[in-house]
């Protein structure tokens, strides 16, 4: 007998047989979620010794949805994802033509999944630009539904961009006449809502610190903003966990030499902190600002742990950061509301791969595995996070890893999938 994961005072709760909706996915969909569910259950199976069983239940969602249904995006997935709390899917297709907004985006939006979570890690034997790249090891949470990917734009020879440039002019503000409109928002409530669930986080995993990136030099009421209210969250909710920066400046040795203490004793309370440099052990919070962080993230990403930023500038880390360790084919993600917690794969539906057990299904595996942390279930998750290792460091590897090291031969999606398996 299966039964729906829920939410009982705050907290997930998931017996020993939840029923987890997956959706396929479009293109190389089918391939990567074969592989991902066979790992999966096999991983369970041999963790748990039989005891523990997810209970998979298909949802359609994009070209398959559209066979089926007639809808790319059917209410039905929607109120699925939303009644079990927990899913997992492969990507979809952006329908081409004017006015079909992306069903990820769509996704996200409908069901206020308002963090985009991405955990990159270096797995070792992945081939790198880095030549350290085990250095990186970070969480970004990036914001969801705010910033320009509101989707509030104005062509730029509308009868709404001449009314906005109009009311401009007005304010002393001069716009060309020939300029595109889009509007930059980014709220109070959005902000805190995501750095929140960051600190948090952070506190749950015992992680060192929490960067806020931003443009908030340029872009002082929207990106400078999310810096501010990030610390006033910081500081208000989490005084207890939370150092910053500049509070961390502010500490000298003790007579000792060693032990941290704060000058003028506003924090005598955190002495005895077991690093100097770090009192009590607390988390740090500081800011940077994004293009800084981009050179940062190159020549120095040990510094850098859970970071937390706004959705454009979260798309552009997030894939660069990615690459350091290794591409997209190897990143996980996870979109995450109050408690809904939609995992996907970060790639796209590449679709002249579509059907040929070629690519890599890391990226999507890796995402189970996430779904697997969030879900308590500790043990299967790392299981294959060593056997996807242990694959890739004896070099059993997709095309897409295989053609960055020398003499590899690469095996299918569905043999990579065994050897890890084989591996746990
Ligand atoms: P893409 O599907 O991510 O593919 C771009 C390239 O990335 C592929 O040609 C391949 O590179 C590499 N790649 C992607 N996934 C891989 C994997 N699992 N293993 C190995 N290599 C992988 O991006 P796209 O071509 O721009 O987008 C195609 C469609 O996907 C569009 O309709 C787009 O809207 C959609 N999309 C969906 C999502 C989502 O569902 N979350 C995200 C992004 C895009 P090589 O050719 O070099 O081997």
């Amino acid at each position: 007998m299966a039964d729906k994961i829920y939410i009982d005072d705050g907290k997930i709760v998931v017996s020993d047989n939840p029923l987890i909706p997956f959706i396929e996915g479009d293109g190389i969909g089918p391939d990567i979620t074969r592989a991902m569910l066979y790992v999966v259950d096999e991983t369970v199976k041999r963790v748990y010794n039989g005891k523990r069983k997810i209970h998979w239940l298909e949802i359609y969602a994009g070209e398959k949805a559209m066979e089926k249904m007639h809808n790319p995006l059917p209410e039905e997935t929607v109120s699925s994802i939303k009644e079990h709390i927990v899913a997992i899917k492969g990507p979809l297709t952006t329908p081409v033509g004017k006015g079909f907004r992306s069903l990820n985006v769509t996704l996200r939006k409908v069901l206020d999944l308002y963090a985009c979570v991405r955990p990159v890690k270096y797995i070792n034997g992945t081939p790198s630009p880095m030549k350290e790249p085990e250095h990186v090891d970070v969480v970004i949470f990036r914001e969801n539904t705010e910033d320009v990917y509101a989707g509030i734009e104005f062509v730029y020879n509308s009868k709404e961009a001449q009314e906005i440039r109009d009311f401009f002019k007005k304010l002393g503000v001069n716009i060309r006449d020939d300029a595109g409109i889009g509007i930059k928002p980014i709220s109070k409530s959005g902000t805190q809502r995501l750095v929140r669930k960051a600190i948090q986080y952070a506190i749950n995993q015992k992680r060192k610190s929490v960067t806020f990136v931003h443009k908030g030099n340029i872009m002082k009421f929207t990106e400078g903003a999310f810096k501010d209210w990030g610390y006033e969250v910081a500081t208000q909710d989490f005084r207890d966990y939370i150092i910053t920066e500049d509070e961390l400046y502010d500490w000298v040795k003790d007579d000792d030499g060693v032990t941290p203490v704060k000058r003028d004793g506003a924090f005598k309370e955190l002495r005895g902190g077991r690093e100097p440099g770090n009192p009590g052990n607390r988390i740090v919070v500081k800011d940077r600002i994004a293009d800084q962080m981009f050179q940062q993230m190159l020549l120095r990403p040990d510094e850098y742990d859970v970071i937390a930023l706004p959705n454009l500038n979260g798309d552009y880390l997030s894939d660069a950061v990615a690459a350091q360790v290794g591409g997209l084919g190897m990143a996980p993600g996870a979109n995450i509301g109050d408690y809904i917690a939609l995992f996907e794969a970060t790639h796209g539906t590449a679709p002249k791969y579509a059907g040929l057990d070629k690519v890599n299904p890391g990226s999507l595996i890796l995402s189970a595995v996430m779904m697997l942390e969030y879900m308590g279930w500790i043990e299967a998750a790392l299981g294959i996070k060593k056997g996807m290792e242990r694959a890739i460091e004896e070099r059993h590897v997709t095309y897409d890893l295989a053609r960055q090291m020398e003499g590899v031969v690469p095996i299918k999606t569905s043999e990579f999938a065994r050897a890890i398996v084989e591996r746990i």
